[in-house]
């Protein structure tokens, strides 16, 4: 940059300075209406012929406005007057400038331009920096009043408000655009957001189609199977029986039927036993599954129903219920009756004739004992073993019949356990030949319990292992107290149960029929007689097995403390 001015043109906080000029973001921008008119004005109230709105630059003086000076956008720092202005406060004036000694060689005062007159104002910023001039130019000698003077400065302050304004208008407007952004890009994403919630409304009326499909269809099941329904709010108890469930117990579809009445046509001696259930149902989340009498309303007529029924826990956050469906199955009750009664009969008309057999071989056995006829005596022996089979047998059925009429009764007395597994033990010495039997470990323990029939599931037991594994193989009978209960086990090396079978073995006249099994004969009562026994004595019975490998049956009963 040339100097015409011969002097310092840089003021001391010309960095500062350069600064709040950028700040304002006016240098280099186009004209505006409201400096033009405050250019205008000054020109007028003065009466000169130029009046500039400069912005003084690192190189060049801005004109912001430009009132009379053709279409000049710029000068050069070096040569415009304003370049003076800025470096003291206060109103530069030069009334004759060619008689300035450091305007000589400046070209608009010596050349063509013939500037005679020069005063300018400094735009001094709210923080003290003089960014530019209000300047007026007149190309004769004028005279420039103190009073002058203070218009021309009260004219630089309106044109420094109004750049002022224009900053924070352009803040304003920065501020709006962010907002404008920030919005667009809200929207952006809650259309996006939009698009997926329609996506999602679609699956989910999919899923909904499908859930009332297979609402209908489990109706139709439900309708299908004879099943009757019913929901018990687990805290209220308040009772929604389905209309199927209100037939059963002799309701008209529009009688009210509460769970006070449902539980009244319970058959008195089952009824306690069932609200019990209920309760432990719904306070332990079991699965709930009873068969029991109930006295229809209507007519008094006696029905056996089968409920079954499982503890619901909403996910969200609804209230828990109990609910389950109801069967009819007086028929079946009736057939297994017709069955059981039968059972009875036949198994007690054939003790006679089997007492009167054992009894005509023991005469036979005697006479051939007599006679030294070991042959005879030998087959007898045989005949023996093939009765008491028979014998164990006849017992077995009648037992079940027994139990189905509720008739089995537990006759406990304290004795300890280790002594009836010693009587097995002598038993199965004298009795089994093909199998290797070890009694140990055997722990004394007293327990409260029928012992009888507790030697029957044992001797049961015992006798599975010995029909359901190879001769040579070793069966193991262990006694131990763990916690508070005994539990026996009984091991062997056969042919295993698959875990299919496993759940399935204790229920009545439940056989595995494969090929390993179709040569043994049975009836399968052993295990359900055996699972009914433990079970009354508030025991646990159950089995382990692999495959091939062979099984082990355990049950437990409580201690004695
Ligand atoms: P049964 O032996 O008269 O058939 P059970 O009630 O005693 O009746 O046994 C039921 C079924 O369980 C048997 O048919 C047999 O398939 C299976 N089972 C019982 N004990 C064993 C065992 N130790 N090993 C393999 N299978 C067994």
């Amino acid at each position: 940059m040339d100097n015409t001015f011969g002097i310092n043109i840089i003021p001391g906080n010309e960095v500062g300075r350069q600064k709040a000029l950028e700040r304002y973001q006016i240098l280099g921008s186009p004209p505006e209406n409201s400096f033009n008119h405050v250019a205008r004005l000054t020109a007028q109230i003065f009466k000169v012929p130029i009046s500039l709105v400069s912005l003084v630059g690192a190189e060049q003086v801005f004109f912001k406005a430009n009132f009379g000076m053709g279409n000049a956008k710029s000068s050069s720092r070096g040569q415009s007057l304003c370049s003076l202005a800025v470096l003291q406060p206060g109103v530069t004036v030069f009334e004759d400038a060619r008689k300035e000694p450091c305007l000589l060689a400046n070209p608009l005062v010596a050349g063509n331009f013939g500037l005679q007159f020069y005063a300018g104002a400094p735009l001094t910023t709210h923080d003290g920096y003089a960014i530019g001039t209000l300047c007026i130019i007149d190309k004769a000698v004028r005279k420039f009043s103190d009073q002058d003077r203070q218009v021309l400065e009260g004219l630089a302050k309106i044109v420094m408000d109004e750049i002022e304004l224009r900053l924070s208008s352009i803040n304003e407007a920065k501020k709006q655009q962010r907002i404008a952004d920030q919005l667009a890009t809200i929207n952006e994403e809650l259309l996006a957001t939009n698009d997926e919630l329609s996506r999602a409304q679609d699956k989910l009326l999919v899923v909904n189609n499908r859930l009332a499909e297979s609402e209908t269809m489990k109706n139709m099941a439900i309708e299908q199977a004879q099943l009757g329904m019913w929901h018990i709010d687990a805290i209220t108890r308040n009772f929604i029986p389905s209309n199927k469930l209100k037939e059963f117990f002799g309701y008209d579809l529009d009688d009210e039927m509460t769970y006070e009445a449902a539980i009244n046509c319970i058959r008195s001696d089952y009824r306690e036993k069932i609200v019990e259930e209920v309760n432990t149902a719904i306070q332990q989340g079991k699965y709930y599954h009873q068969e029991y009498p109930i006295i229809r309303n209507r007519d008094g007529k006696q029905k056996w129903v089968r409920a079954t029924g499982q503890l619901n826990i909403s996910k969200a956050g609804g209230a828990a219920y109990f609910s389950g469906t109801m069967l009819d199955i007086t028929e079946q009750k009736q057939d297994e009756q017709l069955k059981n009664d039968f059972i009875a009969i036949v198994s007690h008309e054939l003790k006679t004739p089997l007492t009167s057999m054992n009894g005509y071989l023991q005469m036979l056995g005697m006479q051939a004992r007599k006679n030294q006829d070991s042959m005879s005596l030998s087959t007898l022996d045989k005949a023996k073993k093939q009765t008491n089979k028979m014998t164990t047998m006849i017992n077995g059925f009648l037992d079940v019949a027994r139990l189905e009429e509720g008739k089995i009764y537990i006759d406990r007395k304290q004795f300890d356990i280790a002594g009836l597994i010693e009587e097995s033990e002598e038993e199965s010495l004298a009795t089994i030949t093909t199998h290797k039997v070890i009694f140990t470990p055997v722990e004394t323990t007293l327990v409260d319990a029928d012992r009888d029939k507790i030697g029957q599931v044992i001797t049961n037991l015992i006798n599975n292992a010995v029909k359901y594994s190879p001769e040579g193989s070793t069966i193991q009978v262990t006694c131990v107290t763990t916690e508070n209960n005994a539990q026996v086990s009984v091991q062997d090396e056969g042919m295993g149960i698959s875990p299919q079978d496993l759940n399935k073995l204790f229920d009545r006249f439940y056989r595995v029929e494969n090929r390993n099994t179709e040569k043994i004969n049975g009836f399968g009562i052993g295990l359900y007689l055996c699972y009914e026994i433990v079970n009354r004595h508030g025991g646990r019975i159950w089995a382990e097995s692999s495959v091939g490998l062979g099984s082990t049956f355990y049950f437990t009963l409580p201690v004695v403390i």
